[in-house]
């Protein structure tokens, strides 16, 4: 088949707040062959700014918008989608956002392309098993140890075996401040493993993340997660050197497979967190999955948008045996709680696993998201970039 036609759908819910919810806007993609067929992903990236990417007049040979890659193409297997990722690296190599664009349109491609060969997409990955993986709770630390304490205990309560608190001011202020968050999360969670993000609140001061080791190791934490700027290698290698107990986690920002390949080459992180809205799509976070399995890393997903992402960052590593942990965002948004017509649920034994309807497997709900549509028209000299995006909602 033929890629057509690519249309962007830009949400927001009505107030768009400072906190480190990545829930609060969301960006889809519809992808459509010439007859008629279609698949969906989301980009987890600011959402203007990645329509401009994928629409922007070219600038030269290899600054080309995402579109010129994409619109017209074949689509018969998944060799077609890794051709097309390389010739978006390659024609966008100067378009900086063109990755967090990619990523969307490539989810989409797999998702039309399983469609049309009526497969899941972990089984065109090559994935021979479908294997359940443990959700962790994702949650922000209350602005108050006893709300983080409530929110641990909630989680905990629902049926998490695993909870994450990160952001919410953690690293910024005193150790004492975070020690008493770290405490309250552990009495919330109870025996449940515990992790805890930092959101690279320490830039590259190695003495700043190290002094709070030893409280995470008090509370007997699993994982510190980006404690430094993802690019500060030698900084997550010297503390991890500094913390043999509580391992380092990263590679959220990563957006592309490389990235990610160099924090566990030279950061020494433990756990590498990929999303896949973001760093490529579904087959480069396969690819970081490989790479991981093979250096003793622990492959875990990062999803903090709709379970249409969640879904497509599942298939990414559903055969992964060795990862058994799955981010699993659990105070999403209205908005993104409209996106699917169904939503992910732990089965009896808590567990979650990439869909095994074909393609991404799970449906969008284009008609409840509609309240939360946001038109974009973007010109250049009168002409509308964007023509296709501007048909959304109408
Ligand atoms: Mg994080």
């Amino acid at each position: 088949m033929q890629i057509s036609a690519v249309d962007f759908f830009y949400a927001a819910m009505p107030v768009v707040t400072l906190d480190a919810d990545g829930s609060q806007d969301a960006l889809l993609v519809r992808v459509r062959s010439a007859d008629g067929a279609e698949g969906w992903g989301e980009c987890e990236a600011s959402p203007l700014v990645s329509i401009a990417a994928f629409v922007t007049p070219r600038s030269h040979g290899v600054c080309q918008p995402v579109a010129a890659s994409v619109i017209g193409e074949r689509l018969e297997s998944p060799a077609d989608i890794a051709r097309l990722s390389e010739n978006v690296r390659r024609n966008s190599m100067d378009l900086l956002q063109a990755a967090h664009t990619w990523s969307g349109v490539e989810m989409a491609l797999w998702d039309l392309l399983g469609t049309q060969l009526g497969a899941p997409v972990w089984q065109l990955l090559g994935y021979k098993q479908n294997i359940a993986k443990d959700p962790y709770a994702s949650l922000l630390f209350g602005g108050t140890p006893e709300e983080t304490f409530e929110r641990g205990r909630a989680a905990v309560e629902a049926g998490y075996g695993a909870v994450k608190f990160g952001w919410g001011g953690f690293g910024a202020g005193s150790l004492d401040a975070d020690q008493a968050q770290l405490r309250a999360a552990r009495e919330g969670v109870s025996e449940a493993k515990l992790m805890v993000d930092a959101g690279q609140i320490w830039g590259e001061d190695v003495d700043a993340a190290a002094a709070r080791i030893p409280l995470l190791e008090e509370v007997n934490a699993l994982w510190l997660e980006e404690p430094f700027s993802p690019y500060a290698y030698l900084a997550h290698a010297e503390l991890a050197r500094r913390s043999p107990q509580v391992a380092l986690a990263g590679g959220e920002a990563s957006h592309n497979p490389e990235m990610a390949k160099n924090l566990i080459r030279f950061g020494g992180i433990r756990f590498v967190q990929i999303d896949t809205g973001r760093v490529g799509g579904i087959g480069a976070s396969k690819e970081i999955a490989d790479f991981a399995a093979a250096e003793g890393v622990t492959y875990v997903n990062h999803s903090f948008t709709s379970h249409l992402a969640l879904a497509a960052s599942l298939h990414s590593f559903a055969g992964q045996a060795t990862s058994t942990l799955c981010e699993f965002p659990a105070g999403l948004s209205e908005l993104a709680k409209a996106v699917t017509a169904t939503a992910l649920v732990p089965d009896e034994q808590w567990q979650v696993s990439a869909p095994t309807a074909p393609g991404i497997g799970i449906a969008v709900n284009l008609d409840a998201v509609a309240p939360y549509l946001r038109e974009v028209e973007l010109r250049v000299d009168g002409a509308v970039l964007n023509a296709a995006a501007m048909s959304v909602g109408k």
